[in-house]
């Protein structure tokens, strides 16, 4: 994999120090603004822009950790359903230029319509990079739920 990027957010050192859970080079974390509760992102731990940047073992293992995260989270926020999905280039509205799979657990009736979770998201982007409203979690509360699926993934995986 590539090195790491410092003018990029996903590269930070806190932000991937307070992952809840781990590959050999994936890492999920917990958005700094969700959109639902349970809200995540799978990233590569290197600075990579694309999916197409992974190789076949990569793209592996990012699907089946991306895989484990989700029903991770699901049972942690008692969900039965996610959004699984990631924005490849400006043109498609990625905002942060570190690939992320974004990971939203879903239950029944959490938006008026099912489907209204995009505008949300495309808001949230906005938030990951603009310092002025990135405030709506605090690193406090991000620990908290951190710890949260930490402890969950604990008793499911041992
Ligand atoms: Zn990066």
């Amino acid at each position: 994999m590539t090195s790491t990027s410092k003018s990029c957010v996903f590269c930070q050192k806190k932000i991937q120090e307070n992952h809840f859970f781990a590959s050999e080079n994936f890492l999920a974390i917990y958005n700094i603004a969700p959109i639902l509760p349970g809200h995540s992102m799978v990233i590569p731990k290197l600075h990579h822009q694309s999916i197409t940047e992974l190789s076949d073992p990569e793209l592996c293992e990012m699907t089946l950790f991306a895989r484990k995260t989700v029903n991770l989270l699901m049972k942690t926020f008692g969900a039965k359903a996610f959004n699984w999905t990631i924005q490849e280039g400006e043109e498609a509205g990625q905002t942060v230029p570190h690939l992320h799979l974004h990971l939203i657990p879903r239950v029944e009736k959490d938006l008026p319509h099912p489907g209204d979770w995009y505008p949300l998201l495309k808001e949230s982007e906005a938030k990951i990079i603009d310092s002025d409203v990135r405030s709506r979690f605090s690193y406090d509360e991000i620990v908290q739920v951190v710890e949260r699926i930490r402890s969950v993934a604990k008793e499911m995986l041992g």
